[in-house]
């Protein structure tokens, strides 16, 4: 054991601190073995599509120039496919991020006249621009496309009533396609589970069975034993650099669904006429291939540190007094790996980034500041040390310097990690002032 506190000691991570974090832990071992279970079932399920798709050492080879009859890339995406429960995939480096696949994947359905209709009230702030609610070069509303919104309901859920009576008065049938986001993303309303997308989509279907329904899947890849394809979607829509690139793929995106879509989407990403037969996947394929092999146990640990973080802010909230409401709480369901923490209270904010960019592997030198971000309103203060520029399945956090002062924080390759990570940002804010060490025990 003095070995365990010497090197914890070595981080300035106090015995007070530590040994908190053993209780709560230590308090969390059955909800831990519920998330081991899934990420054993969905690593089966990534192994049985590998070898299903009879994925061989060749695959890994990538190709350049055009990209013609690269294997590897065509029997990643059918792994993909089979993983999501798709009838096809696309899963690309020339996908540059999450914002651009679900911007390859609205540009793919709606065409001019069409209305798009978001289930889940308004979308995450880069998909402003896209659709056109922010105006910006190149929206879809610059194609005449439309955008209508149906709010949540007051508890956060799907607002049934609402859609069906979006649907009855859209009589000459100009809703193209509903857009359903999994994750709350930046906001607080709850993320929704797989089956709860399956009663949205149904709701649609069975007034419209024409509506295309695309779900933003960012973050919520393999958090459950089943995707949002299961479910009744048409299109899912992810990042890479997320969950299923599992901290290896150094780039990219991905959507699955129906082949016809994914067709689209082809040619909407390359170029009308040439479709899913080009794009050289260069070195990509082993990240790719390994990430995903990897996703399910990586997005077990940056769960597991997201509920580690929940239970400890808790703890420290009735033995210190701490201000902090941890969001979702330690103890609701989670389906995507993003835990936000409010302190109302900018010195919180500021120690807690402080904390996590001290525990990196890279960069564990900087000090996080507040700056000014494109499409924010405050500054915002963010850390992550991460290997993968920008990668969220890291562990990193942001904070909008604006009330009520929340973090939002999510990832950890390792669990190991998101746990150093935790206990720094609580021996930080301790070492600010903001609660006194010596109430936690
Ligand atoms: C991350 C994310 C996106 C896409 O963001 P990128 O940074 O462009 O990859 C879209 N929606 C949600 C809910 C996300 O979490």
């Amino acid at each position: 054991m003095s070995e365990r506190k010497e090197i914890y000691a070595a981080f300035g991570i106090s015995d007070a601190v530590r040994c908190l974090g053993d209780e709560v832990l230590a308090g969390l071992s059955s909800r831990f073995r519920v998330m081991d279970e899934t990420a054993e079932i969905n690593s089966l399920k990534v192994i049985h599509a590998m070898q299903s798709a009879r994925v061989s050492e060749s695959c890994l080879y990538g190709s350049t120039g055009y990209g013609y009859n690269d294997t590897g890339r065509d029997t990643l995406e059918a792994v993909y496919a089979h993983v999501f429960g798709t009838e096809d995939a696309l899963v690309r480096p020339q996908i540059v991020s999450g914002t651009h696949a679900l911007s390859v994947a609205l540009g793919a359905v709606l065409r001019p006249g069409d209305v798009l209709l978001s289930l889940t009230g308004k979308p995450s702030d880069t998909l402003e621009s896209v659709i056109g609610i922010r105006e910006a070069e190149g929206s879809l509303a610059e194609y005449g496309v439309s955008y209508t919104q149906l709010d949540l309901a007051p508890d956060g859920g799907f607002d049934k009533e609402g859609c069906l009576r979006i649907l009855k008065e859209d009589r000459d049938k100009r809703i193209r396609m509903a857009a359903i986001q999994k994750s709350r993303g930046y906001q607080t309303r709850p993320t929704f589970s797989a089956e709860e997308i399956g009663d949205m989509i149904r709701c649609v279907k069975e007034v419209r069975p024409d509506i295309v329904c695309m779900v933003d899947n960012c973050y919520g890849e393999f958090v459950e034993r089943t995707e949002p394809a299961f479910h009744g979607a048409d299109l899912l829509v992810g990042s890479l650099i997320k969950n299923p690139g599992g901290g290896l793929a150094p780039s990219g995106g991905y959507i699955a669904g129906k082949a016809v879509l994914v067709e689209k989407a082809a040619h909407r990403l390359t170029a009308p006429g040439l479709g899913k037969e080009v794009g050289a996947s260069l070195q990509v394929l082993p990240s790719y291939y390994q990430g995903l092999f990897l996703a399910p146990t990586v997005t077990a640990s940056a769960l597991k540190g997201a509920v580690f973080a929940a239970a400890l802010y808790e703890a420290l909230r009735e033995r210190t007094g701490l201000n902090v409401q941890a969001y979702p709480d330690a103890d609701a369901p989670r389906y995507d790996i993003i835990q936000a923490l409010t302190f109302h209270n900018p010195e919180a904010v500021k120690a807690f980034c402080e904390g996590i960019q001290a525990a990196a592997p890279v960069d564990s030198f900087v000090k996080p500041e507040p700056s000014p971000m494109p499409g924010y309103d405050s500054e915002v203060i963010m850390a992550a040390g991460t290997f993968i520029g920008g990668s969220s399945i890291e562990l990193s956090a942001d904070g909008p310097m604006r009330e009520p002062y929340s973090v939002f924080f999510q990832g950890g390759l390792i669990f190991p990690h998101a746990t150093l990570g935790i206990l720094k940002t609580v021996q930080t804010l301790s070492e600010y002032g903001i609660f006194d060490l010596k109430t936690i025990q």
